[in-house]
């Protein structure tokens, strides 16, 4: 009788354990020059969120990713080089595309092992052009020579501040989670989405039409720096991790 209430009463104290674990959510890495790399804005904003933020490596290892897949409850994939245009059937359009194409190899195995294991999925930047190509979308390589727009999208001076306006999406999630129909967004890529990729609907445009944001399911992309505002102690971008933590929020079988 004794040892059954000591069972139950461990088999109770681990439910709760397990349920007040925070999410560990892995945040994809860079590989410049040799070394691991992420700006520490994402760490920031995931432990201001409440999870347990993880630098993943680059690695084409698909055996290890899988096992870095199950490690995690949630994935960030993060801003950075810009993504081989042969994979969305297109030449290197001028010398502003940089590439790491072992990085890219990298990101579709992290990409694909987590959608696999229907883990969430916050991109930014380069993670959210990474989404769109991965479902078949395609992307503007050099926004200042394709793209004829008075907004100025490549501002890498001001990280954490308001740089262009961004029309939010009624109905879409981004959309409930600020509760507001436009807000200022930082912007430093030169880069963007093109053609949408299938099944993915806009969550967010600049004012001259460029996508600033989508969604799908699992799926929640942003082509700004939500990170940097949240790492800087500005919580108007806070909601967007908070509810991507909370959704990585379950006990692991
Ligand atoms: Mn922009």
């Amino acid at each position: 009788m004794k040892r059954i209430a000591i069972i139950a009463l461990m088999t109770a104290v681990m439910a709760v354990a397990c349920q007040n674990r925070r999410p560990v959510i892995g945040i994809s890495g860079s590989c410049p020059q040799g070394w691991v790399s992420v700006r520490d804005e994402y760490t920031n904003a995931v432990s201001r969120a409440g999870g347990i933020p993880i630098v993943l490596p680059v690695t084409a290892d698909s055996i290890l990713v899988e096992e870095y897949a199950n490690l995690i409850d949630g994935l960030i994939l993060s801003g950075g080089e810009d993504i081989q245009p042969a994979y969305y059937g297109e030449k290197i359009f001028n010398e502003t595309v940089e590439c790491i194409p072992r990085r890219d190899t990298a990101d579709f195995l992290l990409l694909r092992a987590s959608l696999r294991r229907k883990l969430p999925v916050l991109a930014i930047c380069r993670g959210e052009q990474l989404v769109n190509v991965m479902f078949g979308g395609s992307l503007y390589q050099d926004l200042p020579s394709q793209y004829d727009t008075i907004v100025h999208h490549h501002q890498e001076n001001a990280r954490n501040g308001a740089q262009h306006i961004v029309y939010l999406e009624p109905g879409s999630r981004l959309h409930e989670l600020l509760g507001v129909d436009s807000v200022g967004v930082n912007s430093f890529h030169h880069q963007a989405v093109k053609k949408l990729g299938e099944g993915l609907k806009v969550s967010a445009r600049a004012a001259d039409g460029t996508i600033e944001g989508f969604e799908g399911d699992g799926l929640f992309c942003v082509q700004f720096h939500p990170e940097a505002f949240v790492s800087a102690g500005d919580d108007t971008f806070l909601p967007i991790f908070t509810d991507f933590v909370k959704q990585a929020s379950r006990c692991r079988q």
